[in-house]
Parts: C-alpha cells; structure tokens; sequence
C-alpha cells in the first residue's frame, strides 16, 4: 500500500541515531495509518444513516412523489426567485435523457463503486445535488446541461432531496456568506485533511538545551496540539451551510406538502444533515489517534536516543 511508503523524514524527523530514525519512519507510517483507519471506520457509521435515507425513498407512494415533485416545481417557480435566477432541475430517472458521458461511465464502473460517485449515485436515486457552474473541462460537453446551476435528482426515486437542493441554490444565488461557503468547500475539505493527518508527519518541537523554545516552533506545537479540534471545526461553515439549506428546504416542504410527506423530507434531511457532524467529529478523532501514536514512537525514539 501506498501509505507505507510515505517518507515521514523530510517532515523533519531530525534523529541521527539510526534506531531512533526507524523508529520515526514507523511512527509517523503508524500514525498516519492510524488517521486513516479511524476516519474510514467512522465514516462507516455514516453510512449507516445514509442507508435509512435510502431505505425511506423506497415507501413513498405515488401521490406522494407526485404531490414532492409538483411542490418542488412549485418553489422553483413561485416561491422562490430561483427560476429567475437561470436554476433548473434535472431530472435523472429517465435514462434516456442522460448523455452518453453519464450512461457509460455507469457502465464502465462497477457497480459498488456507484455510491461514491455524485452523478452516479443520484441517477441510481442514492443523492442529489446543486452545481452553480460548470467546470472549464464541461463547458461545451453535454454535461454542462447537468452542471450549470442545476439541482441534480432522481425525480421519481429521491424527489424528497429537492427541498435541500433548492436550499443550496438558494443559499449560492441569494446570501453573500453561504455562497462564499459554498465556494471555499472544496478548500475548506482538504484543509481538514490536512489537518487530520498533520501530527502523523510532524514530531513536538522540543527547546535546544539551555535555549526556550522559538516563536515559530511554539506556534508549530499550538497547530500540533489542536490540529483534532482544527480538523473538526474546519468543517463548522460547511455544516452551517448545510443547515442553513435544510432549513429553507424544510420551510418550504412544511408549506406545500402533507403533514406526513413533510415529516418524511425532515427525517430524511437531518439524517443527512448528521452525516456532516459524524465526518467533523471523525475528522478530529482521527488527527487525535495519528498524534497519540506518532507521539508514542517519537518519545519511544528519544529515550533510545538518550540511553
Ligand atoms: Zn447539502
């Protein structure tokens, strides 16, 4: 595996002794391991919810995803300024409206992986999303009628994820600060990841003797020290989002549908809205193993060295 190779050296493992040296590399493997294999066991636990959501869909009956979809078009109209906007929904349970891209890459990816692929799984009715633009490699392609400011569903098998779909072009297309989250997302993610994984590749800076530590090595310890609540709560405006988009979703459906179909579109958006809480909670959990273990080989490590 890839991971094991990983050069934890040029991180700044600065051990001369040999043993101690090995003993680094281990750690830091060990340690970054140890972030992955906790984010991976507790994002199982999400997959639990997700599988509740996607259970539900299947009990809807047809007056009730009639009555869904006809109060989606309803908010896209009427309701909201979002038709106006240029937003459209996409509607992906008919196969012959997709474009080739999409009905290949369906067939060429085995069928296990299709969950963790956004168009594929909400063709397959599994999610849904919002996409305010098309990215430069689509512009021209088919996909762009998928991805320029369209909310992406499965109208007859997920019609209950168009509320929070709305939400968010409704959020991109009306508020300064929920677009502005929108767009750092990508970002904001990989600056978690970093974070999470940030202990296993680096070591305590420790003060040279008879010196006290520098500024810069004092500010790399706080960023080590609280990289596990770093990585969680740069996932805080993601989930402040989110919320934000369950909430005008909810609004909505609570306005134009049936007490119980309504109750079928909240349960279903905060379970996915908790989803997003578990990945910042295993986010920070996962910073918090690496940096138990790469501290346990590197204090391991300067006791070799110092015998
Ligand atoms: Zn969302």
């Amino acid at each position: 595996m890839k991971l094991q190779n990983v050069s934890v050296q040029s991180f700044g493992n600065l051990n001369s002794d040999k043993k101690a040296k090995g003993s680094g590399i281990k750690g830091g493997s060990l340690a970054l391991l140890g972030a992955v294999g906790t984010n991976t066991a507790l994002s199982a636990f999400s997959l639990g919810p997700i599988n509740i959501i996607r259970k539900q869909a299947k009990n809807f009956t047809k007056g009730e995803i009639e009555s869904m979809n006809r109060a989606a078009d309803e908010i896209l109209n009427n309701v909201t300024n979002l038709s106006k906007k240029g937003v459209r929904i996409f509607d992906y349970s008919d196969s012959r409206n997709l474009p080739l891209e999409v009905t290949d890459m369906a067939e060429k990816v085995p069928e296990c992986f299709h969950d963790f692929i956004a168009i594929l799984a909400t063709k397959n009715g599994k999610n849904a999303y919002f996409s305010p633009k098309v990215s430069d490699n689509f512009k021209g392609t088919e996909l762009e009628n998928l991805l320029e400011n369209v909310v992406g569903v499965n109208r007859q098998k997920a019609p209950n994820f168009i509320y929070h779909e709305l939400g968010h072009a409704f959020n991109y297309h009306n508020t300064g600060t929920f677009k502005a989250i929108q767009k750092i997302r990508p970002l904001a993610m990989l600056f978690g990841a970093i974070m999470m994984v940030l202990p296993a590749f680096t070591k305590k800076s420790e003060a040279q003797d008879g010196k006290e530590l520098t500024k810069a090595q004092k500010v790399k310890n706080f960023i080590r020290e609280k990289s596990p609540f770093i990585a969680a709560a740069s996932f805080v405006p993601i989930i402040a989002e989110e919320a934000m988009a369950t909430i005008r979703g909810n609004k909505w459906a609570k306005e134009l549908l049936s007490p119980d179909a309504f109750k079928k579109v909240r349960n279903g958006n905060l379970i996915a809205l908790s989803t997003y809480v578990m990945t910042a909670v295993a986010m920070g959990l996962s910073a918090f193993a690496a940096k138990k273990i790469k501290d346990h080989f590197d204090n391991k490590a300067k006791t070799t060295q110092q015998a």
